[in-house]
């Protein structure tokens, strides 16, 4: 197989030979080894990736405060060599900004991703692969839909669902409202809602991810068809709540087609109660959708899966590989269990595509994409290299490390607010917390363990309540590290409460009346 390969590809560097003997049409590198620069590049991000750790997490090039002067030196009328450039570029994108892949990076789900994701995604670049139509890439097509389908029947989705890879949540959500229009009204393909007496609302709590407003935006129907439904103590959508919602915007006019349940919210990590939304959805004969673009990864997982239970009830689910299937950006997936509303939506025929066989379907007539790049190889081969199990070993070493982090956090005198079994902890303060400025204290104490580069985390408001977000999110994280982030954390606050008392003191001294 392999040697016959070979036979080939020196058949075809002759025949180019033959044809270009002087090399007339000379491509834009054709003077310089390009290849080079791509071994190059691996080797270099190799190095600098092994010793990311013993630097800050988000380091600051005091000279990008001038960027005209930063990007002054960059001649595009003088080519230059390759390794310089490429080792220029390196050094100019670790030297500021937020490191992604530093194991104190405890932020917003962007995973350091793992070398065999690394190693699909080289291969999808440079193999180039167009899976817009199935006859131009059968192969690589057919193996993003053995993953698709491996991912869908953990999720417990019915034989028959249908997936496809997405550039991430947002895209994937945003099919899946594309395809819930047009299954829930009929015309929607064609003329959309411009005109008509329809007006589409769609449910999701106040705590999911607002890539909906956009999405909505982008749908044609409106920011404001977003119905946010309030979160009870434990930040999960109030079932009760969408119930009066539905019915009274039925009552007002309006055409309710759409629940979102979010399993792992983006600032607490909360799961709404897919079970219950599922059951409402389908009384009401409304779309139930589950976006667990983070969470979803749990699916791999025998143990925690359990956490998302509901999720097969789904009519559509979105799940990121780019989260915490630790793959490199961008990758999402979305699955729908009515493949024809799906036809339905896409389905689009032109004179210079390959022709549609009966047999197969091509990419580009069941999602948003037309040329598409694999995305699914890169979580094909860590799946195919780590197996499943390996997945299961790090997520639930992720999981127990989050419980690190709330019994330090306890112990060093934090107050928990969020209840979540996923490794997100919110934080407070308890002093702190029943003043009035306590947005203002938690957000100094984050850009304190910001800037002091030891660790990243964020700020966040959960319903309304300041806090400090620390979420495991690189699969190089350990006890270790939590051990660093908590005395940074514990000396932010010291340095903040000194700030705060000093500040307080003043205004007491200060002449009434002053302001
Ligand atoms: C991250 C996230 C999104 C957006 O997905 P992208 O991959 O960033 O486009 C949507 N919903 C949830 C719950 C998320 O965590």
């Amino acid at each position: 197989m392999v040697g016959s390969q070979n036979v080939s590809l020196a058949t075809l560097s002759i025949g180019r030979d033959a044809v270009q003997p002087q090399h007339e049409h000379s491509e834009p590198d054709a003077t310089v080894d390009a290849a080079a620069a791509a071994r190059h590049a691996l080797s270099h991000i190799e190095t600098v990736l092994a010793t990311i750790s013993q630097g800050p997490v988000s380091p600051m090039d005091p000279l990008l405060r001038d960027v005209e002067a930063w990007l002054a030196p960059i001649d595009f009328e003088r080519p230059m060599d390759s390794a310089v450039v490429i080792d220029d570029l390196v050094s100019r994108m670790t030297s500021s900004g937020v490191h992604t892949t530093h194991p104190r990076y405890f932020g917003l789900f962007n995973p350091t991703p793992l070398w065999t994701g690394v190693a699909g995604d080289i291969i999808a670049a440079g193999l180039n692969p167009q899976l817009a139509a199935h006859s131009h890439a059968p192969a690589a097509v057919e193996l993003e839909r053995h993953v698709l389908q491996f991912v869908r029947q953990r999720a417990g989705l019915p034989e028959g669902t249908h997936g496809s890879f997405t550039s991430g949540g947002s895209e994937a959500n945003h099919t899946a409202m594309i395809v819930a229009l047009t299954y829930q009204f009929p015309g929607f393909n064609e003329t959309g809602v411009t005109g008509s007496q329809v007006r589409p609302v769609l449910y999701a709590s106040s705590e999911c991810h607002l890539a909906w407003l956009k999405i909505a935006h982008a749908c044609g129907i409106g920011r404001a068809a977003v119905r946010l439904v309030p979160v009870d103590a434990h930040h999960r959508m109030d079932v009760d709540a969408l119930r009066r919602m539905c019915t009274d915007d039925t009552a007002a006019g309006l055409n309710p087609f759409m629940v979102v349940g979010t399993a792992g919210t983006t600032g607490v990590g909360a799961i709404d109660p897919l079970d219950q939304i599922a059951y409402l959805s389908h009384d009401l004969g409304l779309h139930f959708h589950v976006d667990a673009a983070w969470a979803g990864a749990l699916v791999l997982s025998d143990r925690l899966r359990p956490i998302l239970a509901g999720i097969e009830r789904a009519d559509s689910v979105t799940i990121d590989a780019h989260k915490w299937m630790s793959v490199p950006m961008g990758a999402g997936m979305v699955f729908h269990t009515n493949s024809e509303a799906v036809a339905d939506s896409f389905h689009v025929a032109t004179s210079y595509m390959p022709s549609r066989s009966a047999l197969v379907e091509d990419p580009y007539t069941s999602s948003m994409q037309w040329s598409r790049r694999a995305i699914g190889l890169k979580l094909y081969v860590s799946l195919a290299v780590h197996g499943r199990e390996g997945y299961e070993r790090q997520l639930e070493h992720d999981v127990r490390l989050g419980e690190y982090i709330a019994a330090c956090a306890e112990d060093s005198g934090w107050l928990r607010i969020n209840t979540t079994r996923l490794p997100v902890i919110c934080v407070v303060d308890p002093e702190a917390d029943s003043e009035n400025d306590s947005w203002l204290f938690h957000s100094e104490v984050v850009d304190h363990v910001v800037a002091s580069g030891t660790a990243w985390v964020s700020a966040v408001r959960a319903a309304g309540q300041a806090a400090i977000r620390i979420c495991v999110t690189s699969h190089k994280s350990t006890e270790a590290d939590v051990d660093v982030l908590m005395d940074a954390l514990n000396n932010a606050r010291l340095s903040v409460q000194a700030r705060t008392r000093l500040s307080k003191a003043e205004r007491h001294i200060e002449p009434p009346g002053s302001g």
